[in-house]
Order: C-alpha cells, then sequence, then structure tokens
C-alpha cells in the first residue's frame, strides 16, 4: 500500500499560500504569488470573508487530464510496509562501554551491520532534548529532578497546539511538538539499584546521548535515560571500571520494584520501541484476526491523520495572515512527513516484520507461562487434528517444507490443550505430546480422558495405548449383536 498524507497531492504551481515540496528533502521557503488586482465585488467579499481569498486547496480544475495509474489497483491491497526509518538519532558515539542488553528485541537488528548509520538527531529535536536534559540535571536535595519532585510525573507537560497557534511566529517545527518522557528510576529507588551482574549499587553517571524515539498509536514519543555504572565492575577491554548500563536494560528493569518497573512506557527493539499502550492494541488485534501487514497499514493511516491534522492548522493559520500576501512575506512550507532533513519530522511507522518480530519476541519471552498455563488445562474431551497451513508459511529448507502438519488436540471447551509441528504422520510424531497430557492431568489432578474425537480411526488402538482411562468402563459393542444367537433345535440330536 502506497500510504500518502492527503496534501501530498496539491499541486505546487496552484497552491496559494504554501506549497508541498516536490522532494523530500526540499524546505525552501515558499511565498504568496503577486494576486492579481481584486476586482471591487471580490475587495468586497474579501473584507467579510478572508479565508475565501487565500484558498490553501486550489478548486478542483474540471478540464485538467485525469491520470490512470494501474498500479493504483494495488493501493487497495495491504502492505504493511511501514513509513520511514526506525533510526534512533544520534549526537554523538558513547555506547562502547555499554552492556549489551540481552532482553532487547531483535526488530530492526540487521541494522547492526553498520549499513544504515545513525542520522543526526533533527535540530528542532536536539534542541529541545538539550533543554530537557539541562532542566533535569537540577536535583533537589533527594537527587530527584524538577519533573518528579515538582509534577510528579514520567512525562513532560506538552503544549497543546491551540496555544502553539496562538504564538507570534509559528513554524512548522513548533507544531511536531515532541512528546518526551524522563526515565530515572536510581533517583526513584532510595536503596538504589543493584548492578545485574555484581549486587553492587549502581551509580548515576551521565544521560544516554541516544534519546530513545518509540512508536505510539498516532505519534511517535522520546525517552530521554541515564547510563548507569557499576564501580566495581571490569570492562574486558579496558580492564578499568567502565562498565555502564544504560537505565533502559531489561536487565534494570528486572530488579526494580514492580510498581515503579511498570511505569517505563515502552517495551524497546534494537534502536527504537513500542509502547505499552500500543503493544496491548497489537496483541489484541492479532488474537482477534488482524494480521501484522494490516495492522501496520492501519498504523500508517493513524500517524498520518495526525500529521495531516498538523498540516492542516498550519495552511489554517497561514491563510488567516491576509496581509502577508501583499507584503511579500515568505513563509516555510510544511516537511512531508518521511523528510529526513535538519528541520523534517522524521516521521516512522513501523512494517509489517519488525511489528511481527516484536510480537514473537513477546510470545517467546512467556513462553514458559503459556506451556503452563496450557499444561494446567482440563482434558475430559479431546479432539485430533491436522492442518497443513501454517507449515507453508515456514521456512523451507533446499525447497522441503520441514514439516508437514501442525497437530492440534483441543479438549472439552475448545481450548488447545497441545500443538506440536510433525515432520510425518505417523503416531509417533506425537506419542510424547500425548503422553505430556496424561502427565499434566495425573500432575494436576484432573479426570482423566475419557472420550477421543478423531477423523481417522486407525488412531483407535494408538489412543488407547496412550490413555488407558479410554477403556474404562467401556462395553464394546460385538459385531453381530443384532442377529438372533442360534438355538439348536431340541429334535435334533447330537453325537459325539
Ligand atoms: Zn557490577
Amino acid at each position: 500500500m502506497n500510504v500518502a498524507s492527503i496534501f501530498q497531492f496539491s499541486a505546487q504551481d496552484t497552491c496559494r499560500a504554501s506549497s508541498v515540496p516536490s522532494s523530500p528533502s526540499a524546505t525552501a521557503p515558499t511565498s504568496f504569488p503577486d494576486p492579481l488586482p481584486p476586482s471591487s465585488h471580490e475587495t468586497e467579499l474579501s473584507a467579510n470573508m478572508s479565508f475565501i481569498s487565500h484558498n490553501i486547496i486550489p478548486p478542483e480544475d474540471l478540464q485538467c487530464p485525469v491520470e490512470l495509474d494501474d498500479e493504483d489497483d494495488g493501493n487497495l491491497e495491504i502492505s504493511g510496509d511501514g513509513l520511514g526509518d526506525e533510526d534512533e538519532f544520534s549526537i554523538e558515539g558513547d555506547e562502547a562501554d555499554d552492556e549489551r542488553d540481552p532482553g532487547e528485541e531483535d526488530a530492526g537488528m540487521q541494522d547492526m551491520t553498520g549499513l544504515h548509520p545513525r542520522r543526526p538527531m533533527p535540530l528542532w529535536l536536539r534542541d529541545a532534548f538539550k533543554l530537557k536534559v539541562t532542566k533535569s540535571a537540577q536535583r533537589n536535595k533527594k537527587g530527584l529532578p524538577p519533573l518528579y519532585a515538582n509534577h510528579q510525573t514520567f512525562w513532560f507537560p506538552q503544549p497543546s497546539t491551540f496555544f502553539i497557534l496562538q504564538w507570534k511566529v509559528v513554524s512548522p517545527q513548533n507544531l511536531y511538538n515532541p512528546k518526551f518522557t524522563l526515565w530515572d528510576p536510581e533517583s526513584l529507588c532510595p536503596n538504589g539499584i543493584p548492578c545485574p551482574n555484581c549486587c553492587t549499587w549502581l551509580c548515576r553517571l551521565c544521560h544516554i546521548s541516544h534519546p530513545r524515539r518509540c512508536v505510539s498509536i498516532n505519534e511517535t514519543f522520546i525517552i530521554i535515560g541515564y547510563r548507569y555504572r557499576c564501580p566495581k565492575c571490569l570492562h574486558p577491554v579496558s580492564g578499568k571500571n567502565t562498565v555502564t548500563f544504560r537505565n533502559w536494560d531489561t536487565r534494570i528493569l528486572a530488579v526494580l520494584p514492580s510498581e515503579l518497573a511498570t511505569k517505563f512506557p515502552a517495551r524497546l527493539s534494537h534502536r527504537s520501541g513500542i509502547s505499552t499502550t500500543l503493544a496491548g492494541w497489537m496483541w489484541s488485534c492479532f488474537q482477534n484476526g488482524m494480521g501484522a501487514k494490516q495492522f501496520s497499514d492501519a498504523l500508517c493511516v493513524q500517524h498520518l491523520l495526525k500529521y495531516d491534522e498538523l498540516h492542516l492548522q498550519y495552511l489554517d493559520l497561514l491563510a488567516r495572515c491576509t496581509l502577508d500576501g501583499w507584503s511579500g512575506q515568505k513563509y516555510e512550507a510544511f516537511p512531508l512527513f518521511e523528510n529526513r532533513g535538519p528541520q523534517g519530522l522524521h516521521g516512522f511507522v513501523p512494517g509489517a516484520i519488525w511489528i511481527q518480530d516484536m510480537y514473537d519476541c513477546y510470545i517467546e519471552e512467556h513462553k514458559s507461562k503459556f506451556n503452563q498455563h496450557t499444561a494446567m488445562l482440563s482434558a475430559e474431551i479431546c479432539a485430533l487434528d491436522h492442518s497443513h497451513k501454517i507449515t507453508k508459511h515456514i521456512t523451507k529448507v533446499n525447497g522441503e517444507e520441514v514439516f508437514t502438519a501442525l497437530l492440534t488436540v483441543t479438549n472439552q471447551l475448545g481450548k488447545i490443550r497441545s500443538c506440536n509441528l510433525v515432520a510425518t504422520k505417523s503416531h509417533a510424531q506425537f506419542e510424547e505430546a500425548l503422553k505430556g497430557i496424561l502427565h499434566s492431568l495425573k500432575l494436576y489432578s484432573h479426570i482423566l480422558l475419557y472420550l477421543f474425537f478423531t477423523d481417522n480411526m486407525a488412531d483407535k488402538q494408538f489412543l488407547e495405548h496412550c490413555f488407558l482411562s479410554l477403556l474404562e468402563s467401556v462395553v464394546p459393542v460385538e459385531k453381530y449383536q443384532n442377529l438372533e444367537p442360534l438355538v439348536v433345535p431340541d429334535n435334533v440330536l447330537i453325537f459325539i
């Protein structure tokens, strides 16, 4: 799907107040074209309805030839490509001494090859970031930054767009209005935070120069973090006490009090992250039949909607400046969503693969809990079936499918009791899985299985072999029970 902002289609040569640059990198200021001398009727109208004299989006030209692009048909389909780069912005490289976070999600790990070096932080974001870091460096007696001490929140106050629009001079960058959160749990733990390696108390060294940008439902937000140093651990290369941890490291989060750890607002990938709210939505959508591609496309729409709203408000503001057209006042064009220039928005919406990786990591992280939950379910009546659909989506080796089917056993409530990928449909492939069900039923004192549905009667003996409880109190139906038993007539004498 080629998702585009509605304003990207406005023609540059006909837009009177502000034109959209034709390329993502073009940010040159634009100006009002010299208007034609107004007629007396027009002057009267413009006095009463000034917005009419400065149309932002010109009326449709009915004589304009219509372009028919066959590729447009493809736009109706889902793509899940996402928008922009997940590049974490950089100012300087100071990560050499950081411990690698083993819990970091693998999404975006391909960028570790160095093929996609980090881009410099856009100027508007760099200034806002530095301002907040400087403010947060002023600690009170308890070591708390003003945000924690005075406002008692993790989120920096953010002016609403309405109030920004009241400023004397408003640029597109003012309207970006990035959302910041400050993460410094060390200042909130009076007893300190133990080092994940040696349990020595960590101390705060400095702020992390790479603020982490995370994706939320219709916007991105920035996490300001700190680097904590262990006074005892020695760096394997330098042999000095220079081992540091980024304070959003999963090992740091793991040792925090739970009420504090849950306030961390994101699940991080290698260079970016997804807000916990959006992650919750992602789980719900996936569990209700929405795929990663659809989810990515829906996310694109939400982000572009927010961007378009800002763009429209900016154009609306310019349209109200009715005298600027005469004075030759110039205005900066509103950069495109994906503009990666120094003044660009650097918009980012993750693609389907990235989202899928994040979800897979979540599932793998909780694998043991899912298995435990499944093992504790009852299984009095079960059904067994093979599915050949999912195996088509699993990577092939030398053109051959590794697994031919997914064997699923469900219980009397329709809940999955066992789920196994099998190489063949032979009984040996899932004997261990069935024995596992029997073991857990006995372990948790459930009623043993007494009925089994299958679409293959050849399974009968095998299932009875695995679950002897299937044979209890069962009277086999005799083969010729519908026939009268043969009785020898009395008049027949039998000689032996
Ligand atoms: Zn240590």
